[in-house]
């Protein structure tokens, strides 16, 4: 399908990424381009292109990328320090692969506002 990204190329196991959990709706694993010492990237297994294709159908699906992504931050150690979870929405927002995912960022105190 032309809307296929490379995340679905890691979903289907075509090419390689460090996978840190997965189950049967959601896929986490770090990001390629790390910008914290741990960066990792929640993404639902179904094809959702931005948040703006979030609707009252698929939101169970989003609020399980939270939880996921809450049970690594604590698995890794990072809960009681801090982390933060950042979904980007398209150009403006900073978004570039158009299947969405949660940033899982930790592992130092992290600047804001963004820029
Ligand atoms: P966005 O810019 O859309 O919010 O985030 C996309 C993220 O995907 C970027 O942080 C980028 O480094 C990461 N990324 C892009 N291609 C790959 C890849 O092939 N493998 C992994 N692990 N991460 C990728």
């Amino acid at each position: 399908m032309s809307n296929n990204t490379i995340f679905d190329k890691i979903i289907n196991k075509e090419i390689p990424a460090d996978i840190l959990y997965e189950d049967e709706y959601t896929l986490a694993f770090r990001d390629i381009n790390p910008q914290a010492p741990f960066h990792v990237l929640v993404i639902p297994k179904a094809k959702i292109a931005t948040i703006n294709d979030v609707t009252e159908q698929n939101s169970h699906l989003v609020g399980h990328l939270y939880v996921v992504a809450a049970k690594l931050a604590k698995e890794h150690g990072f809960a009681e320090d801090g982390y933060r979870v950042v979904m980007n929405c398209n150009e403006d927002g900073g978004q570039s692969v158009y299947h969405i995912h949660l940033h899982v960022l930790a592992g130092k105190a992290l600047g804001w506002p963004p820029y």
